[in-house]
């Protein structure tokens, strides 16, 4: 399957059906195609060619999206860059990337390679259609940024055979076809964004309905206007729907599921968001490292909330130990992950890549177990354990503690430098929205369900926990934050 004829095919199958829109602009799959040969026409006319790199600093846009089809239609790469970065962010991840180009909004002058401007797009002629460069599975096709919630931002290298895996495999669990239209809320930076919320629907000939900036009054009402039949979120979108006042009932009729991802989501939010809305809400896992998705819960068979469901067709999902054999059936360990979706690597960085990439398997830093039923269980991120003298605590496991507390919005665990014990658990709570509960009677809360080395050493209530751009919250910024303290 080559996205580069994507535009072609769809357009010679049903001209008028529709594609792809925004507040703005309602292409169809004629429209679709016109457009993508313009944008690759005013690429082309840049100088752009096959393996150039053109980076895309635009919102959640339709031109977005035909930039990326324009650019795999020249046999260029594309790598998304997030628009609110600052300006020495942006030149970081333009000159990591070697990017020959950036397509902005509008005019800028502090990028410091050549810009296209959207207009320059728009005066660009259709004309005829470059010939379509028909890509070979290992040639490049995205470099996504990691946020750098670990470090700073590596470049992860997908290439069109992971996005052929990726995007055939979520066709086949979801069921998607002509008839489905996926309401994009993530941010088209990410791979999420791209793969399931874009590229997706487009190949099963279904559509894409670009949403305006979340807010948790606007989503239903988009829900019910657009009638998408699909979305996929993260956990902070789903907590901020779930504080909806208890009179809103949207018609979500529509919807045939919703998937979550990208961040640990409690079981019970799951359920909540299940029973009020009547959407069946699949959790999922997944790594830009591997294209998106590695395991997801099932919309036919048993969904597990609190795990992060089955292994994807063609993915081979394994959790070994530090030597990197595979434990028991129920033990932890690390999950580490091989099959089609699994990166070229890391652009630039062959150490990094070697560290990450072990015969094939990639190792995800993240620790997890396989329940009796073979549903993966994410317990925590190898890097947020915290080692109190000694004894491995998994703030996972400290913070679902706090979550069985009825007043408990949010809550972050991370470790606090402690003069004996080297590392305490130390937790970030926000409560419920009118609900006044002291530190004391949370700590108190605990003493039934934790053993005391688990306890936090010192709990903080907090109006909001720091979170990046797609919700994940912000552990290192948290244990900076205790650094140079004393808990
Ligand atoms: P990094 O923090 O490594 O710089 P990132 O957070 O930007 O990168 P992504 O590829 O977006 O990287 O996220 C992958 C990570 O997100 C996984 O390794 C895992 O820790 C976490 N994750 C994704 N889905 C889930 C889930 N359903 N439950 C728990 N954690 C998840």
């Amino acid at each position: 399957m080559h996205f580069s004829t994507l535009p072609d095919e769809r357009a010679e199958r049903a001209p008028a059906a529709p594609a792809i829109r925004d507040d703005g602009v309602q292409l169809t799959n004629a429209g679709l195609l016109l457009r993508v040969r313009q944008a690759a026409h005013a690429l082309e006319g840049r100088g752009i060619g096959p393996g150039d790199v053109v980076a895309v600093l635009l919102p959640n846009r339709v031109e977005l999206i035909l930039v990326l089809l324009a650019a795999w239609r020249l046999g260029a790469v594309v790598t998304p860059i997030n628009p609110v970065l600052g300006a020495a962010e942006v030149a970081y991840q333009v000159a990591d990337a070697s990017a020959r180009i950036v397509v902005v909004e509008a005019d800028r002058d502090d990028i410091g390679v050549p810009i296209l401007t959207l207009d320059e797009i728009l005066a660009a002629a259709p004309g005829e259609a470059p010939p379509a460069v028909v890509a070979a599975p290992s040639d490049l096709a995205l470099l996504i940024y990691t946020s750098g919630t670990t470090g700073s931002p590596k470049g992860v290298m997908l290439t069109h055979g992971n996005i052929d895996a990726m995007t055939s495999s979520f066709i086949e669990w979801f069921e998607l076809d002509e008839s489905d239209q996926s309401l994009l809320v993530l941010p088209l930076f990410h791979a999420n964004g791209i793969i399931l919320g874009t590229l997706s629907p487009l190949r099963a000939g279904g559509q894409v309905t670009i949403a305006g900036r979340f807010t948790k009054d606007r989503f239903f009402a988009d829900v019910e206007r657009f009638r998408p039949t699909y979305f996929s979120a993260v956990p902070a979108i789903y907590a901020m729907l779930n504080t909806l006042a208890e009179d809103v009932r949207p018609d979500t009729s529509s919807l045939r599921f919703a998937v979550c991802g990208a961040a640990p989501m409690p079981a019970e939010a799951i359920r909540r968001f299940e029973e009020r809305f009547g959407v069946v809400l699949v959790e999922g896992y997944g790594l830009s490292e591997t294209t998106t998705a590695s395991t997801i819960n099932p919309l036919r068979g048993a969904r597990k909330p609190g795990t992060v469901g089955l292994p994807l067709p063609g993915q081979r999902v394994a959790v070994v130990d530090e030597a990197g054999n595979p434990v028991p059936d129920g033990d932890r360990g690390e999950v580490v992950i091989a099959g089609p979706v699994i990166m070229a690597g890391y652009l630039g960085r062959p150490d990094e890549t070697a560290r990450s990439l072990v015969d094939g398997w990639l190792h995800t830093g993240d620790i997890g177990r396989f329940d009796e039923d073979g549903y993966l269980q994410i317990v925590d991120r190898i890097k947020d354990m915290i080692i109190r003298g000694g004894e491995n605590i998994y703030p996972k496991e400290i913070e679902n503690a706090f979550y069985s507390h009825p007043d408990v919005h949010e809550v972050a665990v991370v470790g606090g430098p402690h003069e004996v014990f080297g590392e305490v658990p130390v937790a970030f709570v926000v409560l419920r929205p009118g609900a006044e509960v002291p530190a004391h009677d949370l700590s108190h809360h605990l003493v039934g369900i934790l053993a005391p080395f688990k306890r936090p050493a010192a709990i903080h209530i907090v109006e909001e926990i720091p979170k990046n751009s797609v919700g994940k919250i912000d552990k290192s910024g948290l244990r900076a934050g205790l650094r140079g303290t004393r808990v």
